[in-house]
C-alpha cells in the first residue's frame, strides 16, 4: 500500500483546486478516514505527516485511540467520530474523541455535553445535514438546522464548529455541485447567527466538487488507504 504517495497526491490535488478557486490550501483540512483499516495503516499515514483521523464505529475507533495513547502519540493526533451515533454509545465517544461530526438531534448533543470529562477540552461538534433528503441517511433537514444549532451552543462542554454532509453519491460533477452549493448556503446563513469555522464535505469520489463549493474539511478514506 502506497499510503504516503496517496497522501501526497491528495495534498497536491487540494493545492491545485484551492489555487484555481483563489483559496488558501492550508485552510482546507484533510481527515484520513481509517475505518476498517488496521493501526499499521494509520501508523504509515502518521509517518507521512497525517494527524487527523476519522472513524465510523465506536468500538473500533476507541481501540485505535487507545493503541496510539499507549504509544504516547495521542497528544498530536486528532480523532473525529463520523459514523451514526446511538445514545447508548455517547459516553464512550465523549470520553475518547476530539470531534463528533454526526450530531443531528438535541438528545445526543445533551448527552455528549454531560458525559464529556471535565479534564478534556470541549468536544468539537458538527451538525450533520441530510442535504439530499435521503430516507436511509441521518442528518437534520435544513429547516431543523437553526433551532438545533441555537440549542447546541448553550451546552457547556461542546463547541459547535459547523456542518457536515454526505450527499447522495453522484458521478457527474455538475450534479455533485448542487448539494454542495446548497450546503455552502446553509453554512453561510448559519454563520450570520453563530460563529463557525468548519464545513465538512467531500470524500474520495467528490472531493473536487466539494472544495470548489467551499468545503474546508474533506474526509478521505479509500483514496488514501485503498478499497475497504
Ligand atoms: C467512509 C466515509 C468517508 C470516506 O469515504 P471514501 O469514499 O472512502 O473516501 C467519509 N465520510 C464518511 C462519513 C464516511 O463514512
Amino acid at each position: 500500500m502506497m499510503i504516503k504517495d496517496n497522501l501526497q497526491c491528495i495534498h497536491n490535488e487540494i493545492m491545485h483546486i484551492a489555487r484555481k478557486c483563489d483559496r488558501d490550501p492550508s485552510k482546507i483540512k484533510l481527515i484520513a478516514v481509517s475505518k476498517m483499516k488496521p493501526c499499521s495503516a494509520i501508523e504509515l499515514a502518521i509517518q507521512a505527516g497525517q494527524l487527523a483521523f476519522g472513524e465510523n464505529y465506536v468500538q473500533e475507533g476507541i481501540e485505535k485511540i487507545q493503541y496510539f495513547r499507549q504509544l504516547n502519540m495521542n497528544l498530536a493526533l486528532q480523532w473525529h467520530f463520523i459514523g451514526p451515533l446511538q445514545s447508548n454509545k455517547t459516553k464512550l465517544v465523549a470520553e475518547h474523541f476530539d470531534w463528533v461530526q454526526t450530531v443531528d438531534r438535541l438528545k445526543i448533543a445533551k448527552r455528549l455535553s454531560e458525559q464529556r470529562p471535565n479534564t478534556l477540552l470541549p468536544l468539537n461538534i458538527l451538525i450533520q445535514v441530510n442535504i439530499s433528503n435521503e430516507q436511509t441517511k441521518s442528518g437534520v433537514t435544513p429547516d431543523e438546522l437553526l433551532p438545533l444549532a441555537l440549542e447546541i451552543i448553550k451546552l457547556p462542554n461542546l463547541t459547535l464548529r459547523g456542518l457536515m454532509a454526505i450527499p447522495k453519491a453522484e458521478t457527474d460533477p455538475n450534479l455533485q455541485r448542487i448539494a454542495f452549493d446548497e450546503m455552502f448556503k446553509l453554512y453561510d446563513n448559519l454563520q450570520q447567527h453563530i460563529k463557525l469555522d468548519t464545513l465538512s464535505m467531500g470524500m474520495s469520489d467528490d472531493m473536487v466538487s466539494a472544495i470548489i463549493a467551499g468545503s474546508n474539511m474533506v474526509r478521505i478514506g479509500s483514496a488514501i488507504f485503498g478499497k475497504r
